[in-house]
């Protein structure tokens, strides 16, 4: 038998149960409730086997951000493959897809963030980064220097390094994880933690938890600090303003080196080319995947400073991937990069379309159990609360009235995404106006 879209739904999802392990899901739950099944996609909408159209506000699983089905990118691909479809670039051979993408990415990275390292996900190039701010102090002669400090909450893939590197309990929970070597600190989240302080109050005091870990631990055994400019599967997490430009006093200060994790944050997103700059924040990695590609292709990477490059450049880097530098992947990725400066995507997020939906978006915080309704560029959340003014998550169920939140979108045929309350949008960037008021009239 063919498995096609023409199947029953009914069908395709007792045979996706059966045989398709399903990330981050139960998959005994899909025996009994069948997943919805995907058929075709364009801009922002998505159509299921029922024939129901479906406005994406998670641009997939926040990537897809010059929206779906452009043909530009299909035939690039198709050129790619048949041209050349794979050659690796390890043992000195590259090839001219790779070169571009690379002086591309050089070309609209912040400062002196000037040379790529390949990977397939922002997992696995997570992973590269670990082993990376590591194998720069050993080089520098420093090999004790090898903690990185991340905080709770974070998200930065679900790999064993990666995993480690995040500060989520339940991925920590699973498996063994995390590694050593790796520390936590708290998160900027002002609404649920910051009690009485001020927000600029508490920015402060959760930048100073860092300069505190890195006391306990000893400067000379602390590698690096790891973020997300805004903390995405977190919950969307924009800290307070005296946040960052204190981290980045520390960071300056006692040495350390700091990876700007930029999976959700870059090409666009905040309404720059990277949170890094709407942030102000000046890292020596920074960690790329997903708006990369808009999610066509698998595709991640490193993007590092001429500092740290010269150094790790100057021995052999034990590390690597098959696809590493894909020629499909960085062909794809070139031509999304450059749909979305011919297009000035970013910048109509920036003062079009972004200040368009965050005005729209606000207006959700009126609801009675809306605690914020907060967004930076074109991500945001709400926080879904019993008591606003006690900034009071639902704590005894934490997550079930955000599933039921996220279940009620859905079959509104909205997707929104809910971590724990928290309600996020994180639409395609080409999102229209007049679909920007569908999605909010659709939360309602
Ligand atoms: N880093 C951040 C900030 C992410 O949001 C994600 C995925 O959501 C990752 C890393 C992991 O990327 P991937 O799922 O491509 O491995």
């Amino acid at each position: 038998q063919q498995i096609t879209n023409h199947l029953p739904t009914a069908e395709l999802q007792a045979l996706d149960a059966a045989h398709h392990m399903h990330p981050f899901s139960t998959q005994s739950d899909l025996a009994k409730v069948g997943a919805r099944v995907i058929t075709s996609a364009s801009g922002v909408r998505l159509k299921d086997s029922e024939g129901q159209e479906i406005l994406d506000a998670m641009a997939g699983l926040w990537c897809v951000n010059i929206g779906y089905g452009r043909e530009e990118l299909a035939q690039v691909a198709a050129r790619q493959i048949r041209e050349l479809p794979y050659y690796n670039t390890f043992f000195q051979t590259t090839h001219v897809p790779a070169i571009a993408l690379s002086a591309k990415l050089a070309e609209l990275a912040p400062g002196d963030l000037n040379h790529v390292f390949y990977a397939g996900s922002g997992s696995e190039a997570n992973d590269t980064n670990l082993r990376m701010v590591r194998t720069y102090w050993e080089q520098m002669g420093k090999p004790e220097k090898s903690i990185v400090i991340s905080r709770w909450n974070a998200y930065h893939g679900s790999s064993v390094g990666s995993g480690s590197l995040g500060g989520m309990k339940g991925i920590h929970s699973q498996g063994g994880l995390p590694i050593p070597g790796i520390e936590h600190i708290d998160q900027p989240h002002w609404w649920a933690e910051g009690g009485d302080l001020s927000p600029e109050e508490f920015g402060l005091e959760r930048a100073r938890q860092l300069e505190a870990k890195i006391d306990e631990l000893g400067e000379d055994r602390v590698a690096a600090f790891i973020a997300e400019p805004v903390q995405g599967a977190g919950g969307v997490i924009i800290a307070p303003d005296t946040y960052w430009p204190e981290v980045m006093r520390i960071c300056r200060e006692r040495d350390i080196l700091f990876i700007a994790d930029e999976v959700i944050c870059g090409f666009g997103r905040t309404g720059n080319w990277f949170g890094s700059q709407t942030l102000n924040l000046t890292p020596d990695i920074m960690t790329v995947a997903k708006g990369l590609s808009s999610g066509y292709v698998p595709i991640g990477g490193s993007i590092v400073s001429d500092k740290v490059a010269e150094v790790i450049g100057a021995t052999e880097f034990n590390h690597g991937y098959t696809y590493s530098g894909h020629p499909v992947a960085c062909a794809v990725a070139l031509e999304n990069l450059r749909i979305l400066e011919e297009e000035k995507i970013v910048e109509k997020v920036r003062e079009d379309t972004g200040p368009y939906l965050q005005e729209k978006f606000a207006t959700l915080a009126d609801h009675p159990m809306v605690g914020e309704a907060k967004m930076i560029g074109m991500m945001g959340s709400i926080a879904l609360t019993p008591d606003k003014s006690a900034r009071a998550p639902f704590a005894a169920d934490a997550g079930t009235v955000g599933y039921m939140t996220r279940e009620r979108c859905f079959a509104n045929n909205l997707i929104m995404r809910h971590v724990y309350d928290r309600m996020i949008v994180s639409p395609p960037l080409v999102i229209s106006k007049p679909d920007i008021d569908l999605l909010i009239e659709r939360a309602w």
